[in-house]
């Protein structure tokens, strides 16, 4: 554990407050301490309030936020003496409790402060950091946990048992902190849970923690439980995998009743530890921190029986949801995390990022879990603890907060010629949608067109049947399925007489629009087979299908065979629930062909302006990439459902397809 402080980072901050956020964002930054919105801290400030009269405040960290990235606007300022009261209270429920902590804030736009916010105020220390430390939770999840802590903190440090967080853990806190700190006490081990660090000074509260946790790592290291070195073998790829990864994926999404990304990880430790003899015991223990539970539920998945999963977590509702104070409503069976000895890990959520949150946790938990189990044997809180915060109405807050998913939430899309104009219009207007998106392109360029969880960029030449089939097992290792595909790409070769037409420009026009869309089709059919709501094809055709032009032999004709390909495989396909529909675009100039040269040179050539050339149609109307994009997101989604082998012209209207 190494401190990450710097004192001219330090000098830069201005006041407390400042001090108070860049402190908690190193703490952020070390994922060994906190994950994904784990931890907390605050600090206690007197301002001046609009009568001139000195108040104090405890400014916390407000749910939602993260401590990596937390700012000023993240830190809830809270009366102290108000909060201090209430810890004086015999009892106050969970909803109540956040009721006085947002009417007892100073500013209106301020977030609702974490449900830690008592606990931080009743310590009497200016800063409070609080995190979820690996090295601190393998420790205490073993059988003889609290002996270990005492061994290694003595009395720097006041033990405090596993008790739900909230209220009830900051009256204990209360309790325990008086009859047990002394002098010496800078820290506070909360078991099973994590630790709290304070001191008078950002720097000493951060200071103490990371002194703290290095002493739980040292302890780890002379006890030989640091270092689990992984000895995993090596992961099959294949298409044979891929469609096995994306039958596990329809079968999570049928149990979760709605599309799921699954991602498949196969890293030397998530395969080494899906493969161990003792996984049936050490994986089904439960998670490391209660905190985990929203995003990876109680315990994994071994193996891939879907269906059985989802009666062992209905009978766990059943089992514990009697015993809560108020009815609970049972969540989506699916699993979260999946341990199979072929696939690996896979990691599932609602969509990629959510995935890409639940591996990063369980990448901790593998090495917690490890850890503990060389410690002497790794012990998670008892399923009912676990089902308590699971099912608290505060946690099913923050994710309710989410809202309603985006229309293409955890379905999958791949868009072909996506590195410019109409393709990366569509790739724009998918993840709009919530879809996860494979982007394909000849140019290299597509690979870092966006830095997003939910973005795939492939640089890939599709009339290779090899390179293509590579991209589909990456892509279906990365999200684990296809829902939509857009077959985009395509070449307008320049203008060329039937007479004058050569043999190979004719075949490579073929190869690239038409022979190269029947492979795909061909390849990617299995997996649409396989889409949770239907899989859903939309071919960007042109208007040249129903009216060509003279010196476009070998474009029209190959968009016109593409065209009658679409409407077969809208006959053939109906029965797997795959809709294919097809655009006929026309005029769309903003994309890499054409140049303001070009478009001057065209607009003379017809005798108009650039600007009445480009909206030379019925309507009058420039034709954009966003707009055929647009609409082949729609034809995606809901309000085309019943509609397959349609042609639909985007060309602002033409006389000769009218
Ligand atoms: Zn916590």
């Amino acid at each position: 554990m190494r401190t990450l402080w710097k004192d001219d980072e330090a000098a830069a901050c201005n006041s407390e407050l400042e001090l108070r956020v860049y402190t908690s964002r190193l703490l952020g930054q070390d994922k060994n301490l906190v994950l994904h919105g784990g931890g907390n801290t605050s600090v206690k400030v007197t301002e001046k309030n609009v009568f001139g009269e000195e108040e104090q405040l405890l400014y916390v960290k407000g749910s939602g936020w993260d401590l990596e990235t937390i700012a000023a606007a993240g830190f809830a300022p809270v009366g102290l003496e108000h909060l201090k009261k209430l810890a004086q209270l015999p009892a106050l429920s969970d909803p109540e409790m956040v009721n006085q902590l947002v009417t007892h804030q100073t500013r209106a736009t301020a977030p609702v402060p974490s449900v830690e916010a008592i606990l931080h105020a009743i310590l009497p220390h200016q800063y409070v950091d609080h995190t979820h430390a690996d090295a601190i939770i393998a420790i205490t999840n073993t059988s003889d946990g609290e002996l270990r802590i005492r061994e290694i903190y003595g009395d720097t440090v006041v033990v405090i048992p596993y008790v739900m967080p909230g209220f009830d853990l900051a009256k204990l806190c209360v309790e325990r902190f008086a009859a047990e700190a002394g002098v010496n006490t800078i820290g506070m081990v909360l078991l099973n849970h994590g630790i709290f660090s304070f001191g008078k000074s950002a720097k000493e509260s951060y200071g103490r923690m990371i002194a703290l946790v290095g002493r739980a790592e040292d302890y780890l290291g002379q006890h030989n439980a640091w270092v689990t070195a992984p000895v995993g073998g090596t992961a099959s790829h294949g298409m044979e995998l891929a469609r096995e990864q994306a039958k596990l994926r329809a079968d999570i999404s049928k149990v979760a009743g709605f599309p799921v990304i699954v991602a498949r990880h196969v890293d030397e430790k998530s395969l080494a530890f899906s493969r161990r003899a003792d996984i049936s015991i050490i994986a089904q223990q439960g998670p490391a921190t209660p905190d985990h539970v929203i995003r990876t539920k109680r315990l994994p998945m071994l193996g891939r029986d879907v269906a059985e999963y989802g009666e062992s977590y209905q009978q766990y509702f059943q089992t514990y949801e009697p015993q809560a104070k108020e009815r609970k409503t049972l969540l989506d069976v699916a699993p979260r995390v999946v341990l199979d000895s072929e696939l690996g890990l896979c990691a599932v959520g609602k969509n990629a990022q959510e995935a890409s949150i639940v591996a990063d946790i369980y990448d901790h938990t593998i090495d917690i879990i490890l850890r503990a189990t060389a410690l002497g044997g790794y012990r998670a809180l008892p399923a009912k603890d676990i089902f308590d915060v699971e099912y608290w109405d505060l946690e099913q807050a923050k994710l309710r907060k989410g809202g309603k998913p985006l229309p293409f939430s955890g379905e999958v899309a791949l868009v072909t010629g996506a590195a410019s104009g109409i393709g990366k219009a569509c790739v724009e207007s998918l993840l709009a949608r919530g879809a996860a998106v494979v982007a394909l392109d000849l140019d290299a360029k597509v690979a870092a067109l966006k830095n997003s969880a939910s973005y795939l960029g492939l640089q890939c030449d599709l009339t290779s049947d090899e390179q293509f089939k590579r991209a589909l097992v990456q892509a279906i290792e990365k999200f684990g399925g296809l829902d939509m595909l857009v077959l985009n790409a395509g070449i307008f070769p320049g203008g060329c007489r039937i007479d004058s037409l050569k043999s190979e420009e004719w075949q490579k026009v073929m190869r690239i629009n038409l022979d190269a869309n029947l492979m795909l089709m061909r390849e990617c059919h299995p997996f649409l087979k396989l889409a949770p709501r239907g899989g859903r094809v939309v071919v960007i055709g042109s208007k040249n299908v129903p009216a060509p032009g003279p010196g476009a032999a070998a474009y029209s004709a190959s968009k016109a065979a593409l065209n009658q390909l679409a409407r077969v495989a809208a006959l053939e396909w109906g029965a797997d629930n795959i809709r294919i529909n097809s655009l006929h675009p026309n005029a769309v100039f903003d994309t890499g062909l054409w140049t303001e040269d070009v478009l001057a040179s065209r607009a003379r050539h017809y005798g108009l302006t650039v600007d009445d050339y480009k909206k030379n149609n019925v309507l009058k109307t420039e034709v954009t990439s966003k707009d055929v994009a647009e609409l082949t997101a729609e034809l995606c989604g809901t309000l085309f459902a019943k509609t397959t082998g349609a042609q639909i012209p985007v060309d602002g209207g033409n006389d000769r397809v009218i």
